[in-house]
């Protein structure tokens, strides 16, 4: 009997043991991934106008991208993934704070304006690359910039360690345009789309084809920091207008006859054959295992201007439907994501910021609070639930407002008229589910009310008050001298 007692006692304190175990474990595996911890590198290849369509690895036909597609096909392809606004500035503001723009009054495209120190990203932000500067991690930001042409509001200013590209929201692509030497000979706003590139605050002769410049830029730069943790901010404006492609890669689309879908494919692989040559040296550096590779666009495409094609997705570029925020998303990590997987709850560029501040070694500890998350958890399968019950939209200027859950309901306002729709079985948003949803509609509505208090008016005149910025400041492109001096 005794004997028994003690064998049933030994269980006893082996089963809790073992539970206990399992429970630590448990515990354990994710201690094991945060002690893991390596500070990946990470390079977020960005897109300019690029449609939801226009890549293989969402259905493209005509224009071959088997580079971008390799992102996809060695990791992650999100189905539903998002950018935080339907035009560049903004989305581009969303994308480097991890937060709706909206919080900071960043919703509008600045404009082009070398003197004005508020016309950018507020310094009250904190960039990504300024939050990973509190770890051990060098910034590069190639391209585009679009986020203030202030002497405050430059690249090296923001936290990134070198600059290879042009400040405003657009440029030519052939060197021989390039016939301004600052800032300060512009004479208006497109007129900056002809300056020299910058690398850092030097203007440079360069003689590439421009998205080839930013390609080779890229491949120098993970050489230069081969040995760090490294940031990557890779900027194509490419496929924005101009529309302007190279012989090489208009030869490569002979069969296309609509003139402006040709170029647009052209631009398109050149940016792919940059993406290819990122790869490449991470292969040949052994540096593909630690880096996180990301590829989305800035927003929709404008179909008419630029070629683009959406797919099957209702408007394009600047409409809060789908053709302007859902976007060709994709992220490779070998060896940590698994391949070939596709992730269909919704994400949103802000994640970005979420993810990779969650992987550095040394915790950091944002300025602001962020509203993108740590994908990691939900690609790993640990977290079963979406990464985000609502995603919210605003255009404050024309009034036009978009929400969407988790679970394919989606409210759109535009000019007065509310629209519900049901992303899950109507991703064309064909259908008007407004009569017979009425209390889909109303948490929704009453979620981004929410959201919205938390939100800030424009604190810049935008693009659409080029002659009024410049009947107030009319030496908007003067030099002045600095304060300081
Ligand atoms: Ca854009």
């Amino acid at each position: 009997m005794r004997k028994l007692r003690v064998v049933a006692i030994l269980l006893l304190v082996s089963l809790t043991a073992g539970a206990c175990l399992q429970k630590m474990n448990k515990k354990n595996d994710s201690n094991i991934r945060i002690k893991e911890r390596t500070s990946p590198n990470l390079i977020v290849i960005l897109a300019d106008d690029l449609g939801y369509g226009d890549v293989g690895f969402n259905g493209c036909k005509d224009i071959p991208t088997p580079n971008i597609d390799r992102i996809a096909s060695q990791g992650v392809k999100f189905t539903n993934g998002y950018v935080s606004y339907a035009v560049c500035g903004p989305s581009r503001a969303g994308l480097i704070t991890g937060r709706y723009q909206d919080q900071f009054g960043f919703s509008r495209n600045p404009l082009f304006t070398p003197n004005d120190p508020e016309m950018g990203l507020p310094l009250t932000e904190e960039t990504l690359a300024e939050a990973l500067k509190k770890t051990d991690y060098k910034s590069i930001a190639l391209g585009k910039w679009h986020l203030g042409a202030h002497e405050s509001l430059k690249p090296l200013e923001r936290g990134f360690d070198d600059f290879y590209g042009f400040l405003t929201g657009g440029h030519h692509y052939f060197p021989e345009k390039w016939v301004l030497q600052d800032e300060f000979e512009v004479k208006s706003q497109y007129d900056a789309y002809k300056t020299k590139l910058l690398r850092n605050s030097k203007r440079v002769e360069e003689t590439e084809y421009l998205t080839d410049a930013l390609s080779r830029e890229a491949v120098q730069y993970i050489d230069k920091y081969k040995d760090s943790s490294f940031f990557m901010y890779l900027a194509y404006n490419a496929p924005h207008t101009p529309l302007q492609a190279t012989e090489k890669y208009l030869n490569r689309f002979d069969t296309i006859q609509n003139k402006k879908r040709r170029t647009y494919a052209a631009m398109v692989s050149a940016v792919d054959d940059g993406v290819g040559r990122v790869l490449e040296q991470l292969e040949a550096l052994k540096l593909t295992e630690k880096t996180i590779v990301v590829f989305l666009s800035d927003n929709g495409g404008p179909e008419p201007h630029n070629g683009s094609d959406n797919g099957e997705l209702r408007g394009m570029k600047s409409d809060l439907f789908e053709g302007g925020i859902r976007v060709p998303f994709a992220m490779q990590w070998p060896g940590t994501i698994p391949s070939g997987m596709v992730y269909n709850k919704p994400v949103i560029s802000l994640d970005i910021f979420g993810t990779i501040i969650n992987q550095t070694k040394k915790t950091i500890k944002t300025k602001n609070k962020i509203d993108g998350v740590d994908l990691m958890p939900f690609l790993l399968g640990e977290n079963k639930e979406a990464p985000h019950d609502y995603l919210f939209w605003r255009k404050y200027d024309e009034q036009i407002y978009a929400a969407r859950n988790a679970s394919g309901g989606k409210f759109v306002v535009k000019d007065q008229d509310t629209m519900l729709f049901n992303l899950d079985n109507d991703i064309s948003e064909t259908e008007n589910l407004i009569r017979n949803s009425k209390n889909k509609l109303d948490s929704l509505e009453q979620v981004f009310n929410m959201w919205n208090l938390g939100n800030m008016d424009p604190v810049f005149m935008g693009l659409i008050h080029n002659k009024k910025y410049n009947e107030l400041n009319p030496d908007r492109f003067e030099k002045l001298e600095s304060k300081n001096n």
